[in-house]
Parts: structure tokens; C-alpha cells; sequence
């Protein structure tokens, strides 16, 4: 077993996203700027937008942070994401997600101007990726394929198996699997709640990527002995051992999972660190105007 080691990677990655950002800020006299909106203080959602604001900083980057109480209007949210679309000093705008029951996520996603949309949710972005062309790559499955490209890891004509469909990680990362380029060329089966022999699809896999939200989900007697398995699983659970007061696990049950496996990315320091990456670098090439001019 080898690890995909997303601290590694990640922090190579994002010395080459500083170089890049201090050229940025020699010849416009500006740093690429991201925004990030919160609403409410959900734990994780604290912690991984935190975590999205130091590393800003840490590449060079100028970074904002917009907050509001829970009990902030629709409206008034669309308001504030209408303005930031306007502001030609943001290059990035992120509405962390999961917000409050009343707001819905689809009209805060169609909101953004998706050419500030660095997360890469905006339908606009979606539809442009699966037709193959420049765009903003959910920065989730856009940091996995760096890590896979990263680590030279020959994915032509595997089987990858995605568990999970959402929208901003199993769908995605099934389309990119498959598209015609490197990483990609597997064949891909998109896996779900509703899949009916789950087990013996995880172990016809060459790759596993799971994207589920269940503690230790994915078990060593699903695994194909030499599979690669990349656990995109951030489950959160309060802890009294550790001095921020939780544990993080992945979707994948890593300690019995790992020896059979060729490949695996731990949580934490896998995909986490890597979705970062996605998002700076989506957050650069919109500064750079490299995707929509
Ligand atoms: P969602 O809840 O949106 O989607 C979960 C998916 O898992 C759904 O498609 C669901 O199927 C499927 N699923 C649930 N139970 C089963 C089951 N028993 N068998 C097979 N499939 C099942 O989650 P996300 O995609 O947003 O996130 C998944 C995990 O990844 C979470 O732990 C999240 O915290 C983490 N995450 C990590 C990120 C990172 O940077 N590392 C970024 C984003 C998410 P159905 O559609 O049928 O309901």
C-alpha cells in the first residue's frame, strides 16, 4: 500500500500557485481575490472556510470573508451576491455550503456569476465541462485529479467505481473519470443509495472513489486486492482526545481497507487538502482570465 499523501501535493502544488500569484501581483498591481460567504456557524462549515481563508493568504492571495446570521434573508443574500458579481476587484465568489432550510441552493448557485464561480457549481460551469471545454472544475474533484496526475497514477481503461452522486462530487468526478484525457479513460460506474449490488460493483473496481458522507462505509471485503481507493468522506464527530474538540473519518474504513489496497488517500491529509488546491487554482485562472477572457 502506498499513500496518495494530500499534504504533500497540496503544499507543492501551492508554492507553484504563489509564484504564479506574485507574478499576477508584479504586472496588475493587484492580488487574485476570493470571497467567501458564511452563513450561520456550522462547525465544519467554520472550520472549512477558515481553512480556505489562511491558505489565500498563505499563496498571496487577498481574501474576504462575508458572515451572516442564520436568520439572513434569501433576498437579502442574493443582494449581497449580485453586488459581489459587479465588484471587479473579486475574481472568486464561494457561498459555503450547507445553508439554512429557507435559502435554496440552486438560486444561490445560479447567482453567481459564473464566471467568479471558482467552485464550479454554476450550471454554466457543469454543462461547459461535460462538453469538454475551459471552465471552472468543481474544485473537489478537480483537486483528486491532480492528485492523480500528481502521482503519475495510470487510470486508461480501469474501472472506476463512483459511490455517491451529488452534484458537487460523485457526478462530476464520474464525468471526469471517463472524459478522454489524462487522468480519465476509465469506465466509469456512478453508484448510488438506490444501487442494488453495491458490494460486488466495488469489487469489480480498479479505482474506488468514495463520496458518500458515512463513517468507514466502504469495508476491506469490498475492496479488489490492488485497487486504488481515494476517500473524499469528511465526517465529523466530537472527540475528547483531540484539542479542537472533534475527529474527522472518511467515507472508507481505512485501517483494514489500506493493506489491501494499492493506493489510498487517509483522512484526514487526502482530498481535503486537495479540494483547496482545486479552488486556488480556480480562483488564479479567473484572476488571469484564463478560462472566460
Ligand atoms: P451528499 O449527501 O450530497 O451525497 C451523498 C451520496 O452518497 C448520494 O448520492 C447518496 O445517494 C449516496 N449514498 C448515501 N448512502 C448510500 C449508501 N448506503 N449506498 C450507496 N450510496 C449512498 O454528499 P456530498 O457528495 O456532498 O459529500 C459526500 C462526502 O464527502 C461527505 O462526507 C462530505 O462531507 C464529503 N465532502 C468532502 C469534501 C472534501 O473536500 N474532502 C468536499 C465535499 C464533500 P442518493 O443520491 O441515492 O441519496
Amino acid at each position: 500500500m502506498k499513500l496518495l499523501d494530500g499534504k504533500f501535493v497540496s503544499e507543492k502544488i501551492k508554492q507553484e500557485i504563489a509564484v504564479e500569484a506574485a507574478d499576477f501581483l508584479a504586472t496588475s498591481g493587484r492580488k487574485p481575490h476570493l470571497v467567501a460567504i458564511l452563513v450561520g456557524n456550522d462547525g465544519g462549515s467554520e472550520t472549512y472556510v477558515a481553512s480556505k481563508m489562511k491558505n489565500c493568504e498563505k499563496v498571496g492571495f487577498q481574501s474576504s470573508l462575508i458572515r451572516y446570521d442564520v436568520t439572513v434573508t434569501e433576498e437579502e443574500l442574493l443582494q449581497k451576491v449580485k453586488e459581489i458579481n459587479q465588484d471587479a476587484g473579486v475574481d472568486g465568489l464561494i457561498v459555503q455550503l450547507p445553508l439554512p432550510k429557507h435559502i435554496d441552493p440552486e438560486k444561490v448557485t445560479e447567482a453567481i456569476d459564473h464566471r467568479k464561480d471558482v467552485d464550479g457549481f454554476h450550471p454554466i460551469n457543469l454543462g461547459r465541462m461535460m462538453r469538454n471545454l475551459p471552465c471552472f472544475i468543481p474544485a473537489t474533484p478537480y483537486g483528486i485529479m491532480l492528485m492523480l496526475k500528481s502521482y503519475e497514477i495510470d487510470t486508461v481503461g480501469k474501472h472506476c467505481v463512483v459511490v455517491g452522486r451529488s452534484n458537487i462530487v460523485g457526478s462530476p468526478m464520474s464525468i471526469l473519470m471517463a472524459r478522454n484525457a489524462n487522468p480519465g479513460n476509465c469506465t466509469v460506474s456512478l453508484t448510488h443509495s438506490r444501487t442494488t449490488n453495491l458490494k460486488e460493483m466495488c469489487l469489480q473496481a480498479d479505482i474506488i472513489i468514495a463520496a458518500i458522507g458515512k463513517k468507514n462505509f466502504i469495508t476491506a471485503d469490498m475492496v479488489k486486492p490492488g485497487a486504488i481507493i481515494i476517500d473524499v468522506g469528511m465526517n465529523r464527530e466530537t472527540s475528547e482526545t483531540t484539542k479542537s474538540g472533534y475527529k474527522l473519518y472518511g467515507d472508507v474504513d481505512f485501517d483494514n481497507v489500506a493493506p489491501v489496497s494499492s493506493w489510498i488517500t487517509p483522512v484526514p491529509g487526502g482530498v481535503g487538502l486537495m479540494t483547496i488546491v482545486g479552488l486556488l487554482k480556480n480562483t488564479l485562472a479567473s484572476a488571469k482570465k484564463e478560462i472566460y477572457g
